[in-house]
C-alpha cells in the first residue's frame, strides 16, 4: 500500500538506473524469478545469490550458474541457474537438473533435465536415461545416446516470458 509519489516514479520502471542506485542493497531489479527443481515453487532471489532456502520445501537449492571445466563426477548437478559444459569439461551424473538453460561443448553423462532450452555443440557428447527439455538444439557433429524427450507447447507458467511475474494469490 505504498503512496505512489507525485512524479509517479513506479517501481520497475526508470527509478533505478536514473538514480545510479548501486547502493541500493534491495534493487527490486536486482531480482531474479527462480523455480524450485525439489518442490517446482517459484520465487525470487538476488540476481547475485549462489544457493537459497527454497521457501517452499525449506530445503538448501543452488540457484548459481554452474559452469564445469574439467571433468566432474557427482551423484546429482542441480542448480535454478544454467549450466555450462565447456569443451574439455566433462559431467557425470546420476542427475543434471537446470533451471534456465543447459549448453554443452563438453561430455554430459547422466540424465538431463532442463526447463529452458538445451543446447548441444557440435562437439558435445551426451549419454544418458533420459534428456528432457522443452526446446533442443542440437549443432551438426553432437552426439546423443538416450531418450530424448522435447516437450514443446507452453508449460503451466507462460507468464516467464514476460518476465516479472506478481505474485500470485496463494
Ligand atoms: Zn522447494
Amino acid at each position: 500500500m505504498a503512496k505512489v509519489p507525485a512524479d509517479g516514479a513506479v517501481r520497475g520502471g526508470r527509478t533505478a538506473r536514473a538514480a545510479g542506485a548501486r547502493a541500493a542493497p534491495r534493487d527490486r531489479a536486482a531480482e531474479r524469478a527462480v523455480c524450485c527443481y525439489l518442490c517446482g515453487r517459484r520465487f525470487d532471489v538476488p540476481a547475485r545469490a549462489m544457493s537459497t532456502s527454497c521457501p517452499g520445501c525449506h530445503r538448501a537449492i543452488r540457484i548459481e550458474d554452474v559452469v564445469v571445466r574439467t571433468y566432474v563426477p557427482t551423484q546429482e548437478m542441480q542448480t535454478c541457474g544454467s549450466i555450462v559444459v565447456e569443451r574439455k569439461g566433462r559431467v557425470a551424473a546420476r542427475r543434471i537438473t537446470a533451471g534456465v538453460a543447459l549448453r554443452c561443448d563438453g561430455t554430459i553423462d547422466g540424465a538431463v533435465e532442463c526447463t529452458g532450452p538445451v543446447v548441444l555443440g557440435a562437439h558435445a557428447a551426451w549419454k544418458g536415461q533420459s534428456l528432457r527439455s522443452p526446446a533442443l538444439r542440437i549443432d551438426d557433429g553432437a552426439t546423443l545416446i538416450g531418450h530424448v524427450c522435447v516437450q514443446g507447447g507452453s508449460p503451466p507458467g507462460d507468464a516467464d516470458a514476460s518476465g516479472d511475474v506478481p505474485d500470485a494469490a496463494p
